[in-house]
């Protein structure tokens, strides 16, 4: 299957300019959400993993059913305020303004093996921030997975430190 047909550009969302890549289609066609799965925990089996980190939101959607496939635990980084117990937190520029994600304190420790999981990579901003979480908790990120990458955003060159893998690349 062309998994690449199962993602459709939005234009103008969700701020007039930017083009929008939905994977909803994806999600919702059964052998497609399980063939992208299957293939993005294939590009990380022989890895030494302890814990998949997704990123919310849409890395919930793919980096769950990822860590089941390879059969490890799953750990969320999520948007201020929505963690209940003590956080980590950190700022980070966005293509358009400031963002903040959290992650619980005791979710990673010293030597921990991480493979971080999102959705998309554009300017690769989220991902950094998240990889500086996990080494300040003392955890080791072995790898970064996506689904898809935006190519002409440079995300992998602002990742060039870690092994950056995504299924699609556009
Ligand atoms: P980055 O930090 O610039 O790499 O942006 C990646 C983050 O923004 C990911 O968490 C994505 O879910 C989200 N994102 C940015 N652009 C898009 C898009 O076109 N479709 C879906 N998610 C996007």
């Amino acid at each position: 299957m062309n998994l690449s047909d199962k993602i459709r550009n939005i234009p103008d969302f969700p701020k007039e300019g930017i083009l929008f890549k939905d994977i909803t289609p994806l999600l919702r066609d059964k052998e497609a959400l399980k063939e992208a799965i299957e293939k993005m925990a294939d590009m990380f089996r022989d890895y030494d993993i302890d814990y998949v980190v997704g990123i919310e939101a849409r890395g919930f959607l793919v980096g769950t059913p990822l860590a089941i496939e390879l059969n490890k635990g799953f750990i969320p980084i999520r948007k201020p305020g929505k963690l209940p117990h003590d956080v980590l937190k950190k700022s980070y520029e966005l293509e358009y303004g400031k963002n903040e994600i959290e992650i619980h304190k005791d979710a990673v420790s010293e030597g921990d093996k991480i493979l971080i999981v999102d959705d998309l990579l554009a300017t690769g901003g989220t991902t950094l921030a998240s990889t500086e979480m996990i080494e300040e908790l003392g955890g080791e990120v072995v790898g970064c997975a996506f689904l898809l990458e935006l190519d002409a955003l440079d995300g992998r060159e602002v990742l060039k430190d870690y092994e950056v893998k995504s299924l699609l690349i556009e």
